[in-house]
């Protein structure tokens, strides 16, 4: 493991164990989720230990090959903030981390910075992702300071407007650079630690060169964390590094191949998606046509969904089927497996 990755665990640790007030409810649900995974069980615990919820899938860049504007049909959902907190209400005693972000863009729900804030007092960590083309003023910034906000993502990729819009189409690298300083300035005026900010920057054929300027250019201005991953599958780029630079390059040499896990995905023990229109997913990979297991339209309640019929079902069919399951076969999920490259600061 190498120092970055090891600073970003004990920053993680930090948010979880300094600032979250880990109790014992949480560690023996989480605690459970493992067991019923390890033991390959249908069950799960009580409710899962991280929620993922889609503020909206509202987004207002078309970046390219994202599977979401290609395959997902676009319901133009936003999330309002009442049911947020009844959602976070009935889990806030079980759940470590809210994952504020899914498909579309978080800052276009106006009611974002009161979703950060609500979790964050209920002592509940929040990772949040953006495109950074969002247009705050000076308040806004400084209620997201306020807020106490774990973690901000920003999505950049590529160190020029040239580069950088041939991915993110409609986006404008200067105002995210922008946004990326005034948070770091309001950071700085409050003494504050938090948001950490990464810049994840998805790498193309495209974008490929501009990656070491852009790694700099983010770290002089104070960033966190500058955390490259693949935008496409793993062994797709991996092919193109090797063609272009041979397979004894310095982009090489952290890379591994994602391991698959053989009729398991953990994932279905630990981490639900809750989307903008409140149907429950098992997982983010929504292209991949993963089936819907819940919807808490009517449902109304995150434990039952949980452990309801249908998620038991899918868990099972897992374990038995997965490779050859149309929405899981392709997948190359593995914990933390876009993180395995280039990871030096
Ligand atoms: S910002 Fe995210 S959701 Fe929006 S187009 Fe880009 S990748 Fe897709
Ligand atoms: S698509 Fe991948 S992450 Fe999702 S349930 Fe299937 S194996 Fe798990």
């Amino acid at each position: 493991m190498n120092f970055s990755k090891s600073k970003q665990i004990i920053n993680y640790l930090i948010i979880f164990f300094l600032r979250k007030k880990i109790t014992i409810k949480k560690i023996f649900n989480l605690f459970f989720n493992f067991f019923y995974g390890l033991t390959i069980s249908n069950k799960a615990a009580k409710y899962p230990s991280i929620l993922v919820i889609e503020p909206t899938d509202l987004c207002n860049l078309r970046c390219r090959d994202c599977g979401y504007n290609l395959a997902v049909e676009k319901k133009r959902t936003i999330l309002k903030f009442g049911d947020y907190k009844k959602i976070i209400d009935e889990t806030k005693d079980y759940i470590f981390c809210v994952l504020l972000y899914f498909a579309g863009e978080p800052f276009l729900n106006s009611e974002i910075i009161e979703m950060i804030d609500y979790a964050e007092k209920n002592n509940i960590a929040v990772i949040t992702s953006t495109n950074g083309n969002f247009n705050f003023s000076d308040e806004q910034f400084e209620n997201l300071i306020n807020s106490k906000c774990s973690s901000i993502i920003f999505s950049v990729s590529g160190a020029t407007q040239k580069i950088y819009e041939k991915y993110h189409i409609s986006g404008n690298l200067e105002k995210v650079n922008n946004n990326i300083k005034k948070i770091i300035k309001y950071k700085k005026k409050h003494n504050s630690k938090f948001p950490l900010i990464t810049i994840r920057y998805l790498i193309t054929n495209d974008n490929l060169e501009e990656l070491e300027s852009a790694r700099q250019f983010y770290n002089n201005l104070g960033i966190d964390y500058f955390q490259p991953r693949y935008a496409y599958s793993q062994s797709a780029v991996n092919n193109f590094i090797e063609q272009k630079y041979g397979n004894n390059n310095t982009l090489m040499q952290n890379s591994k191949m994602p391991k698959k896990y053989k009729n398991f995905c953990f994932w279905l023990w630990f981490i639900l998606i809750i989307k903008a229109n409140k149907t429950i997913l098992p997982c983010c990979y929504e292209f991949f046509k993963i089936p819907v297991l819940g919807d808490y339209n009517n449902q109304n309640n995150i434990a039952d969904i949980w452990n309801s019929e249908k998620y038991r079902n899918f868990r099972e069919s897992v374990l038995k089927y997965r490779e050859i399951m149309n929405c899981c076969k392709n997948c190359d999920s593995s914990f933390g497996f876009q993180d395995n490259v280039l990871l030096k600061k």
